[in-house]
């Protein structure tokens, strides 16, 4: 007997039938005399469409009416599937974030989560009922207030979640059936990896392998949480994240990821003087905006430019802070490009092996692909490219890098 958290995202309860497919797999968990409880995701596509919805009202919208929006899609797929598996025969209860509590900090729209109580909940497993708990969602406690844990943060949820009830594994069902070297819908060649450390899921979610959300790797890699990815459409065997000495054989490079969702911000004719980084970053940091890739130029008549990276989400609040400091930072003017893409190559094998970075400049090159900007990291190099070449850059990365399972 097991105590299992397992987890399905928008895809896997997209629609009555899929929700009944849902109720089928957690009876089988609890059938076979575990303890289960259930994560869920909206429907596929809701959350988007409430996204968008906030958009077009303002796009400066305040982020706690964002959270109450973008939160209720979790709340239709709780009901429905305690409706599904109470119609199973399975004793089931559907849970929000504020009821669990799952308490995060009050950066709305991306909430880190501080505390989950899991007591009730076990109690409840123990006594044989399965908690269906909602994604993405949780409170914060002084202003009691929904929050949210940012897009993807159902996977948080299922693993912070896991830690909290003690789970001996947190089962991911989504839409592919493990954990490839690269988006296997871009490149039919991708492998699957039966295994992939923490280290480098981290790495390759940071950069936008949206398979995992960045901070549940973080979480579990923390907590030493057993993730398994699989899919909730199939009974195939699925990847597991493990440590790295789990992990026999090491290739340099064990994969490639892509992310669309970086837009390049770039200020002309900055004031080459000492502050001025400080006073940009400062005030993009003040508005809660993350910056990624930074370049400052060459300077030149006592100015530069300066390009830096931040998410197409943050694309207008990081335009109108900088509008307002634009007196006192002195710069001439912002330009922004959303049509750009982020391609990454991880692995730890990087550490021991040099070249990596110059095989994929070269391989870029060859296919006339310009480099904008690069960054790296112990394991990881990153270029931003135009959008329009993300699909033949990460192939012919893949091929590079002699990542290319059998044709197909
Ligand atoms: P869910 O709704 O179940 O959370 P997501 O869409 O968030 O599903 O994540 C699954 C998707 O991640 C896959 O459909 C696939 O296109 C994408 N993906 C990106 N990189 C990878 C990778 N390295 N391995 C597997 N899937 C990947
Ligand atoms: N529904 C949320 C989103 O689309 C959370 C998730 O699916 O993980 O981002
Ligand atoms: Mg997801």
């Amino acid at each position: 007997m097991a105590r299992i958290v397992m987890k399905f995202g928008g895809t896997s309860v997209a629609d009555l039938d899929r929700i009944r497919n849902v109720a089928n797999r957690v009876k089988r968990e609890v059938a076979a005399g575990n303890e289960v409880a259930v994560v869920v995701s909206a429907m596929s596509g809701v959350t988007n469409q409430l996204v968008k919805w906030c958009q077009e009202l303002s796009p400066l919208h305040d982020a706690r009416e964002y959270d109450t929006v973008v939160a209720t899609g979790e709340q239709v797929t709780i009901g429905l599937l305690a409706i599904a598996l109470q119609a199973h025969g399975v004793e089931a209860r559907s849970w929000q974030g504020w009821q669990v509590p799952i308490l995060t900090d009050a950066a709305h729209g991306k909430a880190r989560v501080d505390r989950i109580e899991g007591a009730a909940l076990i109690a409840r497993m123990q006594a044989g009922e399965v908690p269906v708990v909602a994604g993405f969602q949780g409170v914060e406690p002084d202003s009691n207030r929904i929050t949210t844990l940012g897009r993807g943060g159902s996977d948080l949820s299922a693993v912070a979640l896991a830690a909290a009830v003690l789970a001996d594994r947190c089962d991911i069902y989504t839409d592919v059936d493990g954990i490839y070297t690269t988006d296997p819908r871009i490149v039919p060649r991708a492998r699957k990896l039966d295994r992939i450390s923490y280290e480098e899921m981290l790495e390759l979610a940071s950069v936008g392998a949206k398979v995992l959300q960045t901070r549940s790797v973080e979480l579990a890699m923390k907590q030493r949480v057993r993730v398994q990815v699989l899919s909730s459409f199939d009974d195939k065997p699925g990847s597991l994240v493990v440590d790295e000495d789990e992990i026999v054989e090491q290739p340099i490079v064990s994969g490639i990821a892509y992310s669309r969702d970086d837009a390049k911000v770039t200020l002309r004719r900055v004031p080459d003087r000492p502050g001025i980084a400080a006073g940009v970053f400062g005030a993009l940091a003040q508005a809660n905006v993350n910056v990624d890739m930074i370049v400052q130029n060459l300077g030149a008549d006592g100015t530069t430019d300066m390009t830096f990276t931040v998410a197409k989400a943050d694309l207008a609040r990081t335009e109108a802070e900088l509008g307002k400091a634009k007196a006192t930072l002195g710069f001439e003017s912002i330009l922004a490009d959303p049509d750009v893409a982020k391609i990454s190559v991880v692995g730890v094998g990087m550490r021991s092996h040099a070249g990596v970075a110059n095989t994929m400049f070269r391989t870029l090159a060859d296919k006339g692909i310009n480099i904008q900007v690069i960054s790296t990291s112990e394991i990881k190099v990153s270029v931003l490219i135009g959008a329009e070449y993300t699909e033949l850059a990460v192939r012919a990365l893949h091929t590079a890098y002699g990542l290319d399972g059998p044709a197909v």
